[in-house]
């Protein structure tokens, strides 16, 4: 059985290299970053159960301009709030039996990656220095995003592009390497002192790890344009390998009153708050129950739904039945894009060992 991932089938694998985009340790764990790690667990779990073996790098973006900021608007230090972060997210995902990556690199341990890979693209044209930074060119890479040059350009600036840097040849060229300012933290390279870009520290990330070309690319949708764009540029572009990545999973947005779960818009619910009153297995099964890509709106009341319905899995384990055939047709709804929904419809309607695998494989017991 092939696992199919959106559009595209994964070839048969006997081992899958996936890496997700991980959390910038200064306000975890979101209902939005869980949906995320969630999913790919689910990814994995599935994957494992036909017996393929996978590697999954999930990083902490450890040095970025939100977390500095955070970091003096707190009174402490950059490496202080991305370990109490980090130590609180791994805490979230062990409760909500999220498997422990294969690596959980942060970019702080990359840096020497990233110079390689900003000179490996300086070596090919690809990019340029200026004023102490080495910038990116990115040519015409929003067309791919299917946004307008304005929107596309508004979107960029949001997310750390820094479009009116006067630096660069072009707003939308991208730095590799960032000339750190008064009080930033800075590493020495053959530009001078300064920082990563963040879209070339994902691309070293996964490049030095999971080699030059992966299987799954995962992360939050909000992450496709202009993250996963660079990110895949960069590295197609320094290792001549294309394409980087086999498929691109990019999870539904989670919004709560129709606004994305976001520091920004100050709507943030908390994993650890949730799991005081709810167990785990009914968050998990409120994530899974859906078809991943979809956005989706958080309502504390629908934990009590999932709650019923996860009640109800587990009667369903215990009963007799659950043919071959049920258990066969609830995996293969399972490996056909991740269809949660039928394999639960068969796993409720069929019951018994149906019932039990597909709890079992979604870790819902
Ligand atoms: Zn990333």
């Amino acid at each position: 059985m092939l696992l199919r991932l959106g559009s595209s089938p994964l070839p048969a694998l006997r081992r899958a290299r996936i890496y997700v985009c991980g959390i910038t340790p200064y306000d975890t764990t979101h209902i939005g970053h869980a949906a995320t790690f969630v999913w790919v667990d689910a990814l994995s779990r599935v994957l494992e159960h036909v017996g393929i073996e996978v590697q999954v790098v999930r990083n902490i973006t450890d040095i970025d301009d939100e977390l500095l900021r955070a970091a003096s608007e707190q009174g402490t230090t950059w490496q202080a709030l991305a370990t109490q972060q980090t130590f609180q997210f791994e805490d979230d995902m062990r409760k909500l039996r999220v498997q422990r990556p294969t690596f959980e690199p942060a970019s702080r341990d990359y840096v020497t990656d990233v110079i390689f890979l900003t000179r490996a693209l300086l070596d090919r044209g690809a990019a340029y220095e200026s004023g102490g930074s080495v910038y990116f060119r990115a040519g015409d890479l929003h067309t791919a995003s299917g946004l307008s040059r304005d929107d596309a350009l508004g979107i960029y600036d949001a997310r750390g592009g820094r479009v009116d840097d006067p630096a660069k040849d072009d707003p939308f060229d991208a730095a590799l390497w960032q000339a750190s300012g008064e009080g930033e933290p800075a590493w020495e390279s053959p530009w001078g002192p300064g920082r990563p870009g963040w879209h070339v520290e994902c691309a070293a990330m996964a490049t030095t790890l999971l080699g030059l070309s992966i299987d799954v690319h995962a992360g939050g949708a909000d992450l496709a344009y202009p993250h996963h764009a660079y990110e895949n540029a960069m590295v197609e572009a320094a290792t001549g390998v294309a394409p980087f990545s086999r498929s691109w999973m990019h999870v539904g947005t989670v919004t709560k009153g129709g606004e994305k779960v976001a520091k920004s818009t100050g709507n943030l619910v908390f994993v650890m708050d949730l799991l005081q009153d709810h167990a785990p297995q009914a968050l998990r099964l409120l994530i899974l129950d859906r078809p991943w890509r979809d956005s989706w709106d958080f309502d504390a009341s629908a934990l009590a739904g999932a709650e019923a319905k996860l009640e109800s899995l587990w009667a369903a384990t215990s009963r007799p039945g659950g043919s071959d055939a049920a258990v066969t047709a609830a995996c293969e709804a399972l490996l056909d894009d991740l269809d949660v929904p039928r394999a639960l419809d068969i796993a409720l309607d069929e019951g018994g060992e149906a019932a039990r695998t597909v709890a079992k494989i979604l870790a819902l017991l």
